[in-house]
């Protein structure tokens, strides 16, 4: 999940010297500003009223699916009204649609089209409301995976929402809370890159947070990890599912036992079972998925029957494929409405990623009647295709459990060629190397398959790590207002 101030964020635009002051700091005095950060942060998240919130968002968890519908309904009726009038960007769009006769009504969301990230980029003041002042509202300037950055306020309110809701869904589902020490393992360049001594990491006691590098990852680096993760009273993690799968990896080949954790949340990047079994090996605890984005437009979280169910008061999650709503067992884009953050309304807005559509049910085994996904599939831009046109979208069962590689990256070059960059491990074989080409062969079909020998992969500019980078231009089939419109 890419969370908003916690994993992904990297820049304002006054980061790189504040940043750069704060690395010239000797690495144990660098907690004094990561803290002080962290109480400002803290201020504008948390009040008096943080924990009843949390206790009211928990008890939405009872709702049936009609409860939730009427809930969403009210609310997004809300939204669009406010968008179409009081916001400069969709005002203009409906009245341009007025001009040219067109009488569709905004309070269906069907005839809204679908907005692109590039939407907002070229204008993001036009999409805050009339009646807000961004200077007095949260800045959240996201770095994206590719270098493209987003503006997006939120006010007081939505912050303060927003974060209880975190606390109930992605912490208190989980049985652990704000007050309990946590690390996590996100893009802040806590220590400079090249940097090949401990420490690797920050406290930050304005949260509690212990904030590890997910850029030192490398084996030999690991050990001190552990060994700070424990120093440090640390009980749940946090992070990138890339970076916890690197310290559970080595958690299991030193065979150690005393780095035990209440629960590994993941977030910013989709879970593989053979990620989840180690991780879970190696920490003696549950690995909880979760999804959510600075923007706002949806969240999710999976539950202890992992289901990953949809926060519907945070957004109306659409799945769509060449413009149409996908089938159940299909997977679509994820086109979000955000519902949290009126103030700055996205509306059935292309996150950039992908996810599968489960066969709806009136309620889960956990008891909840939130919506669920069957998976989130990762970056609709890294989808690989097939020579007749089929987009493979999930790629984990090309790297089965212990397969033994550290790491490993599907670049697909062309529609018939495709390489795999690995990081071998100790007891790497020329088997397991066949082994990887002939399981994405038969999902992939009969393209060359290049193996490629790495010491190491690289990250993007945020420290994440893409499991699969696809080259090759998706074909463009799909109508870019959607259905409806
Ligand atoms: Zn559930």
């Amino acid at each position: 999940m890419r969370l908003p101030s916690e994993t992904g964020r990297c820049s304002d635009k006054l980061m790189p010297t504040l940043l750069q002051l704060y690395h010239r700091l000797p690495p144990a005095l660098r907690s004094v500003p990561a803290s002080l950060r962290g109480y400002y942060l803290r201020t504008w998240r948390y009040t008096k009223t943080t924990d009843r919130l949390a206790r009211e968002f928990l008890a939405r968890d009872s709702w049936d699916v009609h409860a939730w519908k009427r809930y969403q309904d009210e609310r997004l009726s809300f939204v669009l009204t406010r968008a179409a009038t009081q916001v400069p960007y969709y005002r203009t769009l409906w009245q341009e649609r007025r001009r040219r006769g067109d009488n569709a009504s905004f309070h269906e969301l069907a005839n809204w089209p679908i907005l692109e990230k590039e939407e907002i980029r070229n204008a993001p003041h036009a999409f805050v409301a009339d009646d807000c002042d961004p200077k007095r509202m949260f800045h959240e300037h996201t770095s994206g995976t590719t270098g493209k950055s987003l503006d997006l306020w939120w006010s007081k309110d939505t912050v303060r929402t927003w974060y209880a809701m975190f606390e109930a869904r992605s912490r208190l589902w989980y049985g652990v809370s704000r007050h309990d020490r946590w690390a996590i393992l996100g893009g802040q360049l806590v220590t400079p890159a090249a940097d090949r001594k401990p420490l690797f990491w920050v406290w930050n006691a304005g949260l509690k947070q212990f904030y590890m590098s997910s850029y030192h990852l490398a084996p030999d680096l690991i050990p001190h990890y552990l060994d700070a993760l424990i120093a440090h009273r640390v009980t749940y993690l946090f992070g990138y599912t890339s970076s916890l799968y690197a310290l559970a990896q080595e958690v299991l080949k030193l065979r150690r036992r005393d780095v035990r954790m209440r629960v590994a949340i993941a977030n910013a990047e989709p879970v593989f079972d053979y990620q989840r079994a180690e991780i879970e090996e190696a920490f003696q605890c549950p690995l909880r998925e979760t999804y959510g984005m600075a923007e706002l437009a949806a969240a999710a979280g999976e539950c202890a029957e992992g289901e990953m169910h949809i926060w519907p008061d945070v957004g109306v999650v659409e799945l769509v494929e060449n413009g149409i709503a996908v089938e159940d067992g299909q997977a679509g884009d994820l086109v979000c409405t955000g519902l949290l953050n009126a103030d700055m309304p996205l509306i059935r807005y292309r996150v950039g990623d992908r996810a599968t559509a489960r066969p709806h049910v009136e309620r889960c085994r956990c008891g909840r009647g939130m919506p669920m996904l069957a998976s989130i599939d990762g970056r609709s831009d890294d989808v690989l295709y097939t020579k007749d046109g089929r987009a493979i979208g999930r790629l984990d069962p090309v790297f089965k459990q212990h397969l033994p590689v550290l790491e490993a990256q599907i670049i697909q070059e062309s529609l018939d060629h495709v390489r795999i960059l690995y990081v071998p491990a100790d007891n790497y074989s020329d088997e397991a190397g066949r082994s990887m080409v002939t399981r994405l062969q038969e999902r992939l079909g009969p393209v060359n398959v290049t193996l490629e020998r790495r010491d190491e992969l690289p990250r993007t500019a945020n420290g994440k790590f893409r499991a699969v980078i696809s080259l090759v231009k998706r074909p463009s089939t799909r109508s870019s207002t959607g259905r409806g419109t």
